[in-house]
């Protein structure tokens, strides 16, 4: 047994993208590596928007684990979210918990020598589909270039963030129709807008129609874009709690159901999220934007869950913010990086 020894935040904010990192060490000296959710983009003060999020896991969530057991991840889960339950258990208490579990699965991970996958049961798939996602460009050459350069990685689907549907078919026209595309807005629209906009794609044979209408987390609405458009929806990646899984679940507007594994209380709630998945079979494509923890944890879930149908891996020009590779990837599949815990 090992006894926590010290819990780092640190902000790492080289461009727009920041990343939030959390870093747990054991009195033994083992270390592990977990990811909050970022924040919101801010190129005119990279990494600011990070901090509330880092203050959750620094005065909150680090002063009740010093000294504990590390490998008690359930029982740490529960008693953090009992703690912190007058602060909400959703939004930036969420976001801190999720990093301090990625670590501390992480971290078991290493101890015991067996990558995370294994701890969750084992992996069901040798591969995984994945898509370039593409950050929002509204540039039709930058958009050209960016997809072309994700076929030449070896990708055969992309996922777009722009709002015009000339897009699908400049990308149709220049790739062929054999280019598999999802539409993701980020909840653009009003429930009007996304209705017109879903009626000029259904047609133009795209994977699925993305957060199409604000607020996000407006499920009736999604519904209704579901029902009017005919077009598959995904979404879930501003839900948090099982209950809002639940939720939006039993809203029945959903075709790809998206957690965020740096939101959602990480792989100890993602592992209770899998059974909610096969309760109502839906096809589970974890959201995720950054490489690191964040990627590597969605991915040892994806790997031991049956649903799981889609890889989302960032595709963004130049360096991230941290320094972490893409997990392996070819003709378009992603397989699971090795190494015990993360696999960092
Ligand atoms: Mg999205």
């Amino acid at each position: 047994m090992s006894t926590i020894k010290k819990i780092e935040v640190e902000i790492f904010n080289k461009n727009p993208l920041a990343q939030i990192i959390v870093t747990i060490e054991t009195d033994e000296g083992e270390i592990g590596v977990g990811e909050a959710w970022w924040g919101i983009p801010n190129s005119k003060n990279p990494g600011s928007t990070s901090i509330p999020i880092a203050s959750v896991i620094d005065n909150l969530i680090t002063p009740h684990l010093i000294g504990k057991d590390n490998s008690t991840i359930e029982k740490h889960w529960f008693d953090i979210l009992e703690y912190g339950y007058r602060y909400g258990d959703q939004g930036i208490f969420s976001m801190g918990l999720s990093g301090v579990d990625l670590a501390l699965w992480d971290l078991l991970g290493k101890q015991l020598e067996v990558p995370v996958v294994e701890l969750l049961g084992g992996a069901i798939h040798e591969s995984l589909p994945a898509y370039a996602s593409l950050p929002p460009l509204r540039d039709p050459d930058l958009v050209v270039n960016e997809v072309q350069r994700a076929i030449d990685s070896g990708f055969s689907a992309v996922k777009l963030h722009e709002i015009d549907p000339m897009y699908i078919d400049l990308l149709h026209n220049s790739f062929g129709e054999s280019l598999e595309i999802m539409v993701d807005v980020n909840g653009h629209f009003s429930l009007l807008e996304a209705v017109a906009f879903g009626e000029k794609i259904s047609n133009r044979n795209i994977v699925w129609y993305e957060e199409p209408v604000r607020p996000m987390r407006d499920h009736k609405a999604i519904k209704k874009v579901a029902m009017q458009t005919g077009l598959p929806i995904a979404a879930g990646e501003n839900e948090y709690t099982l209950n809002d899984f639940k939720q939006i679940l039993e809203s029945e507007s959903l075709t790809y159901l998206q957690p965020e594994i740096t939101k959602i209380g990480g792989l100890t709630s993602a592992k209770k999220i899998t059974s909610l998945i096969e309760v109502y079979n839906i096809a589970l494509c974890p959201h995720n934007f950054r490489s690191g923890p964040s990627l590597n944890a969605s991915l040892h879930w994806a790997f031991s869950s049956s649903n799981s149908k889609w890889i989302e891996i960032p595709w963004i020009q130049g360096e991230f913010s941290g320094s972490y590779d893409l997990p392996p990837l070819s003709k378009g599949k992603v397989f699971l990086p090795k190494g015990n815990g993360l696999g960092l």
